[in-house]
């Protein structure tokens, strides 16, 4: 056993993180979510709500996004708000409907876990699990991630360096899962006009750094519908592996984050770029 005392000198910077690391494992890394795959030529796109608010709602922005191109279906059903009055989610009921049209349209979802008691259960759902943002250093959350069977989407904490971050998504592989998948989502700077600075910076680091695929939420790294185009054509061109989109049949009545999610024709419209921007850095969507 290491010496496990934090103040011993061993133990007083980061270690490097090794399972994670390009020096540990030069190729890149394919994750698969049910059948989908993560970190190839192909750009991936998730889309879907922020959160699931009925079986209307889910259905039909499900289906519009998958007429629309995406390949992974979102929606949260235990949702992290600011405030305990906000809507919470739906819960259990909420992954039953995506379970439900995850298998009518063919198209795998990937949902936010919070709490170590229910990652069992939300896995038996989901085809892939999120640990979000504000549990990026929930460190029994990630371990229970990593002995968990299905792939992990690792969203970057918003305080997080990227040291950090890698040393996060260690602790996954380290417990046994590396089906892991990295989300820049913005952090928090002195900047306020924007919800979050999307850094997208961090995506060449960490691809030079890390095996693993690394994708963007440009809806939570801006907070604003009318950024989001531009950053998430900005993450492709940057080399994301991915993005994951928030999109809404009806973003002014969203019960969560409305104000950041693409309208249906919108997010028409941004895929047609997209294609534009990946071909012309030799990759597909
Ligand atoms: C989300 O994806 O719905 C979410 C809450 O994101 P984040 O954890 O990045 O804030
Ligand atoms: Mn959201």
């Amino acid at each position: 056993m290491e010496n496990d005392n934090c103040n011993h000198p061993k133990n007083s910077g980061f270690t490097i993180p090794t399972k994670v690391s390009r020096a540990a494992k030069s190729d890149s890394t394919i994750v698969n979510i049910g059948g989908v795959e993560f970190g190839g030529s192909a750009i991936v796109i998730i889309a879907g709500p922020c959160a699931v608010e009925s079986r209307e709602q889910l259905f039909e922005t499900s289906r519009s996004v998958k007429d629309g191109g995406a390949h992974v279906i979102r929606g949260g059903a235990f949702k992290p708000r600011s405030s305990p009055y906000s809507f919470q989610g739906m819960g259990e009921e909420g992954l039953k409907l995506l379970r439900e049209i995850s298998n009518e349209t063919g198209l795998p979802f990937v949902t936010e876990v919070m709490d170590t008691r229910q990652v069992e259960m939300v896995a038996e759902y989901a085809d892939m699990i999120q640990i979000g943002s504000r549990n990026m250093q929930n460190f029994p959350l990630l371990k229970e991630a990593g002995m968990c069977s299905k792939p992990v989407l690792l969203k970057r904490g918003m305080m997080a360096t990227i040291e950090e971050f890698l040393l996060a998504a260690e602790y996954i592989l380290y417990h046994g899962n590396d089906q892991v998948i990295l989300c820049e989502r913005g952090i928090r700077t002195f900047e306020t006009s924007t919800r979050n600075t999307l850094d997208l910076s961090a995506v060449p680091m960490l691809k030079s750094r890390t095996h693993l695929p690394v994708i963007v939420d440009p809806s939570h790294g801006t907070g604003l519908r009318w950024m989001v185009p531009s950053m998430a054509k900005a993450a492709v061109a940057v080399g994301a592996d991915g993005l994951i989109i928030e999109v809404h049949n009806h973003p002014e009545e969203a019960l969560c984050d409305g104000q950041q999610s693409l309208n249906i024709d919108e997010f028409f419209r941004l895929m047609t770029d997209l294609k534009k921007i990946a071909q012309a850095i030799d990759r597909n969507i």
